[in-house]
């Protein structure tokens, strides 16, 4: 008889297209397994709430093809070397993840179970293509996005590996602890039955979503995906953070031609770069790309109760306020309000980005880890390939552009004497000692002005003489 494989599932939710599946199928039994471990117990509120469901999703999704997922707490070698005790398995399988978090833990784990004769590899899947092959003609790896983008527009990310119909199960099953009794983002409060109608968790959902999108908004995509209140772009950031769906199943989904598909793809790979920074150099995560910048004379403490005016929207900004308001009831933003929002807080407020990083990580259900590092240092002007400093976004002519008849304002703030049902649904969502009530939360006037804000901006920028 074959010693069972474990398949180690971290942020690879799903079942079709994931290499490692496929791979462990070939041994024989597979025990798919979630840990509960120090990088899930290190995630922001929104996030870890819905991994919760992405756990639960893929559980039910494995018992419909006659397996299980089972649940285990604590460090990650210590528990998948009980689970080969209990189990006898002969394999660990995972999907490779790129941060230097997950590298160290990984490489540990499998240099250790090594040692104790007991097959360990890691698989692709999370990307398109691994970051070490990403390489620029010198063989260096990519630092500016549009030529590797050149370079990977024409290519096939490849064959999908099929979906299982069936898994072998191994002799008995070893315990699984209760999904419930780990209370992931139990932190999110009330505000989870608000943010939940929004999230759509799971595979089959985000194939659901993927169709959708490749059927009716791929053409418009171009067009359109910058307009702040149109549903114009694939919502899938949410599915492919949990692995849910691959980013290969999305690049195969459209045509390749057409304005659209094309664009679609290009936005792909803006994750592929950010992962490939993250991989090659990690100082992305935490400090600034462009070192000159460690000494921006960034305002953050002076700032406090503006920089918590920013978190609440409540900073006298329309489309700024509602975009963060977006954010607490739906859990995302749309891209361009990311964008819209981070310039003011980096720059008119002159807030260190990483404050900014540190809250979109507490309340996306989206949160990548890369693309929001990078995201972040883009807008500030510290990142690779940024949008230089003195570019600041004018909020109020970025709204007049993507927001001309003002529906986005108008779903996420209080409005006039009948406010939409969207913009009321934040007061529901946020915690009651922030003692928020609609009509009287705003100021009159931005807590920052746009003109002093931008001005001071520039002086600092010039005065470090960049
Ligand atoms: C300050 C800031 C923070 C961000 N934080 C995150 C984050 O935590 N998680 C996240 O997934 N994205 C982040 N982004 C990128 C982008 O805003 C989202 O990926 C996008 O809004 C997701 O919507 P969508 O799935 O409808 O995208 P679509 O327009 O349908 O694009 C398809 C896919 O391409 C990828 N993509 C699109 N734009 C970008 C981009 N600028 N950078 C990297 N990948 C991109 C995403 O995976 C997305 O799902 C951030 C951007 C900024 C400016």
């Amino acid at each position: 008889m074959t010693h069972p494989t474990i398949l180690w599932h971290r942020r690879d939710l799903r079942l079709s297209d994931l290499p490692m599946l496929t791979a462990a199928r070939e041994n024989g039994a597979v025990i798919p397994v979630f840990i509960r471990e120090r990088k899930v117990d290190a995630l922001g509120t929104a996030a870890a709430w819905r991994m919760g469901l992405s756990v639960a999703a893929h559980g039910k999704a494995l018992e419909e093809i006659g397996s299980r997922l089972i649940l285990r707490s604590g460090n990650a070698l210590e528990v998948l070397c009980e689970l080969i005790r209990e189990t006898g398995a002969g394999a660990v399988y995972w999907s490779r993840e790129y941060d230097p978090v997950s590298r160290e833990r990984d490489s540990e784990v499998k240099a250790a179970l090594r040692d104790e004769g007991i097959e360990a590899r890691s698989f692709p899947g999370k990307l398109l293509w691994e970051p070490w092959q990403v390489k620029t003609q010198s063989g260096e790896p990519y630092k500016v996005y549009s030529p590797m983008w050149k370079s990977m527009k024409d290519t096939s990310p490849g064959e999908e590996c099929p979906r299982p119909r069936s898994l072998n199960a191994p002799v008995s099953w070893p315990e699984s602890e209760a999904l419930g009794d780990w209370a992931l983002g139990a932190a999110m409060d009330r505000g989870a039955a608000v943010v939940k109608p929004y999230a759509v968790v799971g595979e089959k959902a985000a194939h659901a979503r993927l169709a959708t999108f490749a059927r009716e908004r791929v053409d418009d995509y171009k067009a359109a995906r910058d307009m702040l209140a149109q549903a114009a772009t694939s919502g899938l950031s949410e599915n492919l953070t949990y692995g849910e769906i691959s980013p290969r199943q999305c690049w195969n989904a459209v045509p390749d031609s057409g304005e659209g598909a094309v664009h679609f793809r290009k936005e792909l790979a803006w994750r592929e770069f950010a992962w490939q920074l993250g991989y090659h150099f990690p100082r992305i995560f935490e400090s600034e790309w462009r070192e000159e910048w460690a000494a921006f004379p960034w305002k953050s403490d002076a700032r406090a109760a503006e920089i918590w005016a920013w978190k609440k929207g409540c900073t006298g900004l329309d489309v700024v306020d509602a975009a963060m308001r977006e954010l607490y009831v739906t859990g995302t933003m749309h891209n361009r309000a990311r964008m819209l929002v981070a310039s003011y807080l980096t720059k008119h407020m002159m807030t260190d980005w990483r404050i900014g990083m540190a809250w979109f990580a507490d309340t996306l259900i989206d949160w990548d880890e890369a693309s929001n590092a990078m995201g972040w240092q883009w807008v500030a002007g510290c990142g690779p390939d940024a949008a230089p400093y003195f570019r600041v976004f004018n909020p109020e002519t970025q709204a007049d552009k993507f927001d001309p008849k003002a529906s986005y304002r108008c779903r996420w703030l209080p409005q006039g004497d009948s406010p939409s049902d969207t913009a009321l649904s934040y007061y529901e969502a946020i915690p009651r000692h922030w003692g928020l009530e609609p009509g009287q939360d705003r100021p009159a006037k931005p807590i920052v002005g746009l003109q002093e804000g931008r001005e001071a901006a520039l002086t600092a920028y010039q005065d470090r003489a960049f």
